[in-house]
């Protein structure tokens, strides 16, 4: 009988030890100084982040030297600031679009504010915040073409990113077109320009930054019929849900005090298109 409550309270306690370490694990993941919170809010307390974003979208995430400019880059120093963090504790990494889930699950970026949709397949590895915008897939097209939308796609060449939903969208569902893949959208609209294809495919919004931009002025135009949703997300690790929530509370505020409006204002509101509503009610639930 002894023996039975003295193996018992042994059981106990080392049971009450592994669990006093697996917390203490969890709450040293990414903490630094994080006074025991963990995750992105751990991290953000030691004052510093890093924000993969898009290097080469123009009115989104753009990199000229070492700066970096666009919506996603607002809503990126948005999220720092209201995680505490100064705008000079953010260190901005370029991501393109096949790399956004392993940087997030290596630890090599803090957050991911770069054209990010939201779908099931990619909550399988990460978490998401957001929606803070929402695109849809369109066609960037020569003025003279005659493609009036995906189906008529049919033999002719495609351009989009590998690791995009709008590259996964054209082989699942256009499997006629001729799909060709590069790791970024300004190298397609390169060879857009250069008439190696006859096409660039991804979300309406990029594809209006690259329109826009002079050296293509008058050559391209964007067909304007959007055929998918593409909820764009703040991508973070798989179980950070408080940091999730964190960050959903912070675009909450940003929309109530007006820095969302002028974090569109002052880049992609520059071409005269009002801000969007952003729908606060639709945020993730974070699970
Ligand atoms: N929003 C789409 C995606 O996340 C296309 C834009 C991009 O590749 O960044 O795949």
């Amino acid at each position: 009988m002894r023996m039975t409550r003295l193996a018992a309270t042994l059981g106990a306690l080392t049971m009450a030890l592994a669990v006093a370490a697996c917390g203490g694990d969890d709450e040293g993941t990414g903490t630094g100084s994080g006074g025991g919170k963990a995750g992105i809010e751990g991290k953000a307390a030691g004052g510093k982040l890093v924000i993969g974003v898009k290097a080469d979208q123009p009115g989104l995430g753009l990199q000229s030297g070492t700066a970096y400019t666009g919506f996603d880059v607002e809503i990126g120093k948005i999220l720092a600031k209201g995680l505490g963090v100064p705008e000079s504790g953010i260190e901005w990494k370029t991501t393109v679009s096949a790399n956004r889930e392993p940087y997030i699950q290596q630890g090599q970026v803090d957050l991911v504010v770069a054209t990010y949709t939201i779908n099931d397949e990619r909550k399988k590895v990460v978490n998401f915040g957001g929606p803070y915008f929402i695109a849809g897939q369109d066609l960037l097209v020569p003025t003279a073409s005659t493609i009036t939308g995906p189906e008529s796609l049919a033999g002719k060449r495609v351009c989009s990113v590998s690791g995009s939903t709008p590259a996964k969208r054209i082989q699942t569902e256009y499997k006629d077109a001729k799909l060709q893949q590069f790791d970024t959208y300004s190298k397609c609209v390169t060879a857009l320009a250069g008439g190696q294809v006859d096409a660039v495919t991804t979300d309406d919004i990029i594809l209006a930054g690259y329109a826009a931009q002079d050296q293509y002025a008058g050559k391209f135009k964007v067909v304007g019929k959007p055929f998918s949703e593409e909820p764009y997300g703040i991508g973070l690790k798989k179980d950070d849900t408080a940091g999730c929530n964190k960050i959903n509370d912070i675009l909450k505020a940003a929309v109530t005090d007006g820095s969302y409006k002028k974090a569109w204002d002052d880049t992609l509101g520059k071409s005269g298109t009002a801000a969007p509503e952003l729908d606060t009610t639709k945020l993730t639930n974070c699970a």
